[in-house]
């Protein structure tokens, strides 16, 4: 492929808000399209409304496409020879273009006041009728226009829309798409602050970027035939247009943050992994054959193409994302996994957060065993985990005793357990999961007792809770000064006599 028809993409949100996986979604189809191609990733900022950038979302639509090694070649940072990326450091640009509209007769000035639009509105609203400019200033006699604006009266630019006839523009996934014109508004292109509207600087930078393929969700479908209308005026020829799919919640409404789209760095405090959440979203309305589910980031990058992006929404399943992310956590490399692990230790509050001693983090490495195959997240990790790295274990006594045993069965039990243990720990290396295991089992036969209670007895001395990792490698790992004084302690709970709850 020449230069000339390599596919220039990109993804142009608003600092409007945290980018949620949805946002996400149509950033990743577009650079998967592009790293596929061979062609460029923009990233174009669109913060045009001012009055909604929320302070900190810019960093964090940077940190989201990072995280998940989205790398963009053009953009914010990293420069390009379109810039500037920012749309509000380009108004003039809009300016110089409106002015082209005007003066070609395909945009006019309006001075309506915000009173007159409201009472309009609300006329139209009495007559259930959809609200739209009624074009009042559209047919303004020019030196009346030249005289206002001479006066300095406020005024915004509108696009002047064909009364007649439709607008038609072909779409990738759902072909050829026709509206009436007579049903387009005139959209405001420049607001009378002087800044421009998404459909303006959105238009007009696609073109002067170079963008060959506009590929965003389907909400902005409706907003297509103005910007039709806007590359026809300005003698522009079209990109490709392509709209995908919505995504829907698992009971098929449309996924919002409201209805529990997570934002992409939700994701990644929760102890996604990032390869996960990539491979879970491409799954999202694209499918490389009729089976296959787990995609490295290069096989996506191989193997995407629009052409089997589906034209129905796809259902974002939660429990999916857990599985797959499950998944990739099992696959990693173990001490992968550890290092990933210790950030969420630290953030527990479990590991210093300044800094990570050495037998912490080697506690951690030796943890990973215990664990890799049992969770689905990286912050279940501490969760399963935190009796190693604390030894003031708060847990009702009554746990302690099991089902259909007495307090004195249970000491008598825990009692012939720590002399055992206490045997198995000479030299302290010998203090083995191996040798434990068998030498528990003979102790339950001996006291002619179920594995099970035995073993819950000592996993909540141990562990102060009922469910952990398997008892005897979390011995193993706590060592055996560490396992014979949580004995020891859950012995004295018993003997002192505590009050038990039946
Ligand atoms: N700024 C728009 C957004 O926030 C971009 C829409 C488009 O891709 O045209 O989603």
């Amino acid at each position: 492929m020449g230069d000339a028809v390599r596919p220039r993409v990109r993804y142009a949100p608003s600092p409007t808000g945290f980018p949620h996986v949805g946002n996400i979604h149509t950033a990743l189809f577009n650079w998967l399209f592009a790293r596929h191609t061979g062609g460029t990733f923009i990233l174009r900022i669109e913060d045009t409304d001012q009055d909604r950038v929320v302070p900190g979302s810019l960093e964090a639509i940077y940190e989201s496409l990072r995280w998940l090694g989205l790398t963009w070649d053009e953009g914010p940072e990293v420069g390009g020879p379109f810039g500037p990326y920012f749309q509000s450091e380009r108004l003039p640009i809009y300016r110089t273009y409106a002015e082209q509209l005007i003066a070609s007769g395909h945009a006019y000035r309006c001075f309506c006041t915000e009173e007159r639009l409201a009472r309009l509105r609300a006329a139209q609203e009495a007559r259930k009728e959809p609200p739209r400019y009624d074009r009042f200033c559209r047919s303004l006699p020019a030196a009346e226009v030249a005289g206002r604006v001479r006066a300095g009266e406020p005024h915004v630019i509108r696009l002047a829309v064909p009364e007649t006839g439709e607008t038609s523009f072909h779409d990738l996934l759902r072909g050829e798409i026709t509206f009436k014109n007579a049903l387009i508004d005139d959209q405001v292109l420049i607001k009378s602050d002087g800044w421009p509207t998404y459909h303006m600087a959105n238009v007009v930078d696609d073109h002067l970027m170079g963008v060959t393929h506009v590929l965003r969700g389907d909400e902005w479908i409706s907003s297509t035939p103005k910007h039709v209308l806007l590359y026809r005026f300005l003698g522009w020829d079209l990109p490709v247009f392509g709209h995908f799919p919505i995504l829907l919640t698992t009971s098929r409404a449309k996924l919002s943050k409201r209805r529990g789209a997570p934002d992409i760095l939700e994701l990644r405090d929760r102890g996604y992994l990032p390869e996960a959440v990539i491979n879970f979203l491409a799954l999202l309305g694209w499918a490389p054959d009729e089976k296959t589910e787990i995609l490295s980031r290069d096989e996506l990058i191989q193997r995407f193409s629009l052409e089997r992006v589906g034209a129905t929404p796809a259902v974002y399943n939660p429990e999916k994302l857990d599985w797959m992310n499950g998944y990739y956590i099992r696959q990693l490399a173990p001490d992968d996994l550890a290092e990933r692990l210790v950030p969420f230790y630290q953030r527990a509050g479990l590991i210093p957060s300044d800094s990570v001693p050495a037998a912490m983090r080697s506690l951690v490495h030796r943890l990973v065993p215990l664990i890799q195959e049992r969770i689905k997240t990286l912050a279940e990790g501490p969760e399963l985990t935190d009796f190693f790295f604390r030894d003031d274990l708060v847990y009702d006594p009554a746990l302690l005793i099991a089902k259909g045993w007495s307090r004195e069965q249970t000491l008598d039990a825990l009692r012939q357990a720590r002399a055992r243990l206490a045997a198995l720990a000479r030299p302290p290396e010998a203090f083995q999961a191996a040798a434990l295991d068998p030498a528990m089992r003979a102790l339950a036969d001996e006291l002619g007792v179920k594995t099970g209670p035995l073993f819950g007895v000592l996993r909540v001395a141990v562990t102060g809770r009922t469910v952990a990792p398997p008892l005897f490698q979390t011995m193993e790992v706590l060592g055996p000064v560490r396992t014979l004084e949580r004995i020891d302690r859950a012995i004295n709970l018993l003997a002192a006599g505590l009050p038990v709850a039946d």
